[in-house]
């Protein structure tokens, strides 16, 4: 497996509990508590709840009440959903919010002890008659019988299949700021809302049960974006001349943000090659295969549920290619469903089916035929 994030340690951990000997190959030095929250919908709660994370994942996070998309000027509510033990019936989890840090410490978790090899950043893989070899950036070297690129939108593991393509930027970038919730002074904030603008967002959410840390990420059109930083850093002002003209309740949170930085969001155009095909070692899951642009807070979610399915994929059929063909098959739909409803922005907008995307269990979901 090559990356340890969310939907490597997640196809990593099913696999090891299938019996496959599983490595993971991450290239940072150890994981830390980098300035986002992350929000995990039902389909990718439980999914996690069969790796035994549930209850870590929670107490970590928040298990969100609602989720409420306001109008940017009047405030007016457009879609209102409640998060409670009914729904949590119908969807079949939860719906958490979590610091992103805070969640790499649950994943870690998922598999056993020293399965995780940091400070190994792929940077070769060559396919021979019988195995795979990666090469590290530190030096070393291995070979598998199967190489998972897990890697991310800047996955190498999609360069060495497809040829290497830099994703584009996508003419929008991200401003996030994580906070204590008492620099909101007293102002009591909905566990999760989405500021509609015109041509930007808003969505303050909590990242703790405790209610005392906030995570506000805000998105605004950007025309070009220079240089190769994952972000920069920025200030409270610029947050809020970026929103000028929102509503009192979403000034009083951009009031309260502190150490604001802005990321570019880049994507990839839609691709349906997610393995080297006919007696190839190689295959892709999450980002590195499919970037969702994060409008539908769906991209962790869609590499998770990618990971249950690949496991089941390689348990279910033994020959790796008809293992790949219906992962495939069973993926791509739902993800280019998932992508384009992403692109969109649309997902919650007003009146919305959620049905077919909180209540999906991939765990249980039927494979397609290779
Ligand atoms: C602004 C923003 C907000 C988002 N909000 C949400 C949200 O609320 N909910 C949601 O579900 N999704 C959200 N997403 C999307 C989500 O973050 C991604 O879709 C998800 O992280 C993809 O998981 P992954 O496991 O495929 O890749 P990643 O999480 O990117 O993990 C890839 C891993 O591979 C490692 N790696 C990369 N290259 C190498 C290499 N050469 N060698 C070894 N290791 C390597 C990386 O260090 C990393 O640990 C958001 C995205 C953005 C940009």
């Amino acid at each position: 497996m090559v990356g340890a994030g969310l939907g490597g340690l997640t196809a990593a951990g099913f696999l090891q509990r299938a019996g496959f000997t599983v490595k993971v190959y991450e290239q940072a030095p150890a994981f830390s508590r980098i300035g986002a929250g992350i929000i995990l919908s039902a389909n990718a709660t439980k999914v996690l709840r069969r790796l035994g994370l549930e209850d870590a994942l929670i107490s970590a996070g928040i298990k969100s009440r609602q989720y409420i998309s306001r109008a940017w000027d009047t405030g007016a509510t457009m879609y209102e959903i409640v998060f409670d033990a009914a729904s949590e019936r119908r969807f079949g989890g939860a719906y958490v919010h979590i610091h992103r840090g805070d969640l790499h410490t649950v994943l870690k978790h998922a598999v056993a002890p020293s399965t995780i090899a940091f400070d190994h950043q792929l940077v070769d893989l060559d396919e021979k008659a019988g195995a795979a070899r990666l090469i590290f950036a530190n030096g070393a070297s291995t070979e598998a019988d199967i190489v998972i690129g897990a890697d991310g939108i800047r996955s190498k593991v999609r360069d060495y299949l497809l040829g290497a393509e830099p994703p584009r930027f996508s003419g929008a970038a991200a401003y996030r700021a994580i906070f204590p919730a008492d620099r909101l002074n007293g102002v009591k904030i909905p566990d999760c809302t989405k500021w509609w603008g015109t041509d930007r967002h808003c969505l303050p959410y909590y990242l703790t049960g405790r209610r005392d840390e906030v995570y506000a990420i805000g998105v605004v059109p950007v025309s070009h974006w220079d240089g190769d930083e994952a972000a920069v850093p920025t200030t409270r002002e610029q947050y809020l001349a970026s929103f000028a003209g929102f509503h009192a309740d979403l000034q009083r949170v951009l009031q309260a943000v502190d150490g604001v930085s802005l990321w570019p969001i880049y994507d990839r155009p839609r691709n349906d090659c997610w393995s080297g095909g006919n007696g190839s070692r190689i295959v892709l899951l999450g980002d590195a295969c499919h970037p969702v642009p994060p409008y539908m807070a769906a991209g962790g979610a869609m590499a998770v549920e990618d990971a249950a399915i690949l496991s089941r994929c390689l348990t279910t059929f033994d020959d790796r290619d008809e293992a790949f063909a219906s992962y495939m098959a069973t993926r791509i739909p739902r993800v280019a469903d998932v992508q384009r409803i992403s692109l969109e922005n649309t997902w919650m907008r007003g009146p919305t089916d959620t049905d077919w995307f909180y209540c999906y269990d991939p765990c249980t979901a039927p494979l397609k035929p290779p």
